[in-house]
């Protein structure tokens, strides 16, 4: 299954490590064809190289659109050298074989990531390259093809341990990742068409992703896993650069993911803000004058459920929250950034994975959510939804002073991040009881409420913190049970949706227990 590599085609846009490659080829007498501008750095940096346009017999034309489209070049990528129809097709025509291809593509990705306009979007999609890897990697019996410029070495090396051929398998282990990547590039421009047209719900949509790394197991040990890119770059917990401890396992990823997108939610110019996170759901999230003080109330919040969290922050991590941090077991901290004084502070504890990105997640901006369910996949627009003071109505006769509003506010963005049911407390900008993912919208305000009557029995408090708090209810309460336990708990005020059939009920309600209560006309459904 040892087939030499003789002629090959190099075709790129990116020309890193290309001169290094080219010259290694050279070096092991292998024949270097290639498209003009691949062809003209191959020349300046000394190289022999034959153009393509010389075999074609064409020259590249249309604004380099048609420059490989040809016989000459997809039958020597394509003929079976083992078929004596191919090989006298072959040899009737002239052709000679290509045994390995170098391709990367026109940045499509790259120009529609720049905000390029329509036109020069359409441009920058590569036709001929991926008619060659396609082709090239279909005939992997015997041609080797190249889309990655991080493969170069392990070609060179396939190379070398096997005097100037290819092992099979390795062909085979080009071409999946080949198809991969043609896959992965017109899923970017069918995306993309679909979000230039405001294609709501596209009658064909497809999915790609880059593995960034294979994964010890999945959300539990006997399932395997592995985590992909989905080429947008955002700052996540994708594009975090992970700078000491173990390896992110599946549910780390989830729970950062979750802990960060949520603290992108308090602006860092405002204040400095902390979200801790335990299976997905917060435990504590606060804002305050520093980031210290910001982690120490959110850690105020649930002590216990704290312990093997995983800490947000929304501004880099300084020297003094680093060193509360370590004060407990914490599972990953991510922040856009961190000092060098906290990261030496850090490099104590082995096992604390410290995650720092170039900035916070943008939480307004659009995009997709995927979910699988048996046979389909569920696909949404990202809640981006934003209720602001403008946006609330009082419904009660008392309305919120303006220091409840801020809470109310607070305890609203907090809501959006929990799974429903959810219920969440606020004090003077820091979660006081979070209820998450109950069946039933009382249960949550209830569990919510005895978190906070423990906390207040770890802090010595004379009384549990939600007396005289502001409570926010992720969608609306559908009876008046769910909102008189969270009264009963200590609310003042109350932030909700809205909009049930009982709302009356509801409003009278509180107005009897001398609440007041804002409606959004939004609801943060999250499950
Ligand atoms: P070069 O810099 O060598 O002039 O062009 C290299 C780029 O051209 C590569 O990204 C390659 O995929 C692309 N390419 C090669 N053949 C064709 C073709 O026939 N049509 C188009 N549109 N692109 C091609």
């Amino acid at each position: 299954d040892l087939h030499p590599v003789r002629r090959a085609l190099l075709s790129v846009s990116d020309k890193t490590g290309l001169i290094e490659l080219g010259k290694a080829l050279a070096d092991r007498g292998v024949e270097l064809l290639s498209t003009g501008g691949t062809a003209k750095a191959l020349r300046d940096a000394g190289l022999e190289v034959k153009d393509v346009s010389e075999i074609t017999g064409f020259p590249e034309m249309m604004n380099g659109r048609v420059k490989t489209l040809h016989p000459m070049v997809h039958g020597g990528l394509l003929a079976l050298r083992d078929n004596d129809t191919h090989v006298a097709a072959m040899n009737e025509h002239g052709i000679d074989a290509i045994d390995l291809l170098v391709v990367n593509l026109y940045p499509f990705e790259a120009t529609v990531a720049k905000g390029a306009g329509y036109d020069e979007c359409i441009e920058n999609i590569d036709i001929g390259g991926p008619a060659m890897i396609r082709a090239a990697s279909k005939n992997h019996a015997f041609v080797n093809v190249v889309v990655d410029v991080e493969d170069y070495s392990s070609l060179l090396d396939q190379l070398d341990e096997n005097y100037g051929k290819t092992a099979y398998g390795f062909r085979q282990w080009l071409a999946q990742k080949a198809y991969a990547r043609t896959a992965a590039y017109d899923t970017a421009v069918s995306n993309w068409m679909a979000d230039a047209l405001q294609l709501e719900a596209p009658k064909r949509r497809a999915f790609a992703g880059e593995l960034k790394q294979t994964l010890r197991y999945g959300e539990n040990s006997h399932q395997t896993a592995a985590f992909y890119t989905d080429g947008t770059n955002r700052p996540g917990v994708a594009t975090a650069l992970q700078h000491q401890g173990k390896e992110l396992s599946y549910n780390n990823i989830n729970d950062t993911d979750a802990a960060f997108e949520l603290v992108a939610e308090f602006d860092p110019v405002k204040s400095a803000a902390c979200a801790i996170i335990k299976h997905a759901n917060p435990c504590g999230v606060a804002t305050g004058g520093t980031l210290l003080d910001a982690y120490k109330a959110a850690f105020d919040c649930d002590r216990t459920s704290a312990f093997g969290g995983i800490v947000a922050l929304n501004q880099p991590l300084d020297a003094e929250t680093a060193q509360e941090i370590t004060g407990i077991f914490t599972e990953v901290v991510i922040a856009p950034g961190a000092s060098d004084e906290a990261k030496a502070i850090f490099a104590a504890k082995k096992n604390l994975r410290l995650l720092t990105t170039e900035g916070l997640p943008d939480v307004t901006a659009g995009g997709k959510t995927v979910r699988q369910v048996a046979g389909g996949l569920l696909v949404q627009d990202k809640d981006n939804g934003f209720v602001g003071m403008d946006d609330l109505t009082v419904v009660t006769k008392k309305a919120p002073t303006d220091e409840q509003m801020r809470d109310l506010l607070f305890a609203w963005k907090v809501a959006k991040h929990v799974k429903s049911n959810a219920i969440v407390y606020v004090k003077d900008g820091a979660t006081v009881g979070v209820g998450a993912g109950q069946m039933s919208r009382v249960d949550s305000a209830l569990i919510a409420a005895k978190k906070a009557e423990r906390m207040a029995d770890v802090l010595g408090l004379p009384q549990p913190l939600t007396i005289g708090s502001a409570v926010a209810s992720d969608a609306f309460f559908p009876f008046p049970d769910g909102l008189m336990e969270a009264a009963e708990a200590g609310a003042t005020c109350v932030i909700q949706p809205g909009g049930s059939m009982r709302d009356d009920d509801v409003i009278a309600a509180a107005d009897e227990a001398g609440l007041a209560m804002v409606f959004t006309s939004m609801r943060h459904f999250r499950h």
